[in-house]
């Protein structure tokens, strides 16, 4: 009851037009079907394992998206049900998710993952490697670049976080078309300032399950 209760306080403060990815890593069969009987049908995983687990027992009207890093040789395990894969962080990464969708007879789709926080060990492509992404992405018949995802600094500092998520807008407007049109980022820490940068979808795990009064 508590978590349903949660989700729709949260779902209340942001718009309708933002879609909301409930991070549901490390989090019970349980917990995901309490909020998937109150109409939540998109969650988000960071784990291969736990997620093809989770897409086995869990119903299968569920959109699985895949939130972290993603091994080239795991891409196989998700081929056939993923809905999104948000963390696209090298070409080799992007030719083994088309190469597995092909066999799957199926499109997959994908974000960019770009490196906008000033931490190093942060995965995602440069700026500067955007373009080259894209135009390769463009060869490529069955994987489907949406947009991008990024992630900020974990930090309590503000404006370095909006300076981050405003960096990514910038380059999502410039790239904005029909097909591509989604803007993955903010998670419980900084979505306010996610929304403020106009991000397009939110990725929410513990704001959500676990409870901070
Ligand atoms: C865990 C995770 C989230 C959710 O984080 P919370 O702080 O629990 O909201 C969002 N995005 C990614 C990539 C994550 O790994």
């Amino acid at each position: 009851m508590f978590i349903t209760k949660k989700l729709k306080e949260i779902k209340k403060k942001i718009s309708r037009n933002l879609s909301l990815v409930v991070v549901s890593k490390t989090r019970s069969n349980e917990e995901i079907l309490e909020l998937y009987k109150s109409g939540q049908l998109v969650f988000g995983e960071n784990k291969v394992q736990e997620l093809t687990r989770k897409y086995e027992e869990l119903p299968k009207d569920i959109q699985w998206h895949m939130i972290g890093h993603l091994q080239t040789n795991k891409v196989r395990h998700i081929a056939k049900f993923i809905s999104l894969i948000h963390s696209v962080d090298s070409i080799k990464l992007l030719y083994e998710i088309n190469k597995r969708a092909f066999k799957e007879n199926r499109t997959i789709n994908c974000l960019i993952q770009v490196k906008i926080a000033s931490e190093k060990e942060k995965f995602g492509f440069e700026i500067n490697e955007i373009d080259n992404v894209i135009r390769i992405s463009e060869g490529l018949k069955n994987t489907n670049i949406m947009g991008f995802m990024g992630m900020a600094t974990f930090t309590s500092d503000n404006e370095l976080i909006n300076k981050e998520f405003n960096n990514l807008n910038k380059i999502y407007k410039q790239k904005k078309s029909i097909k591509l049109n989604t803007l993955s980022m903010g998670m419980s820490n900084d979505y306010s300032i996610a929304i403020k940068n106009g991000n397009t979808m939110i990725r929410l795990g513990s704001s959500i399950f676990e409870n901070r009064n």
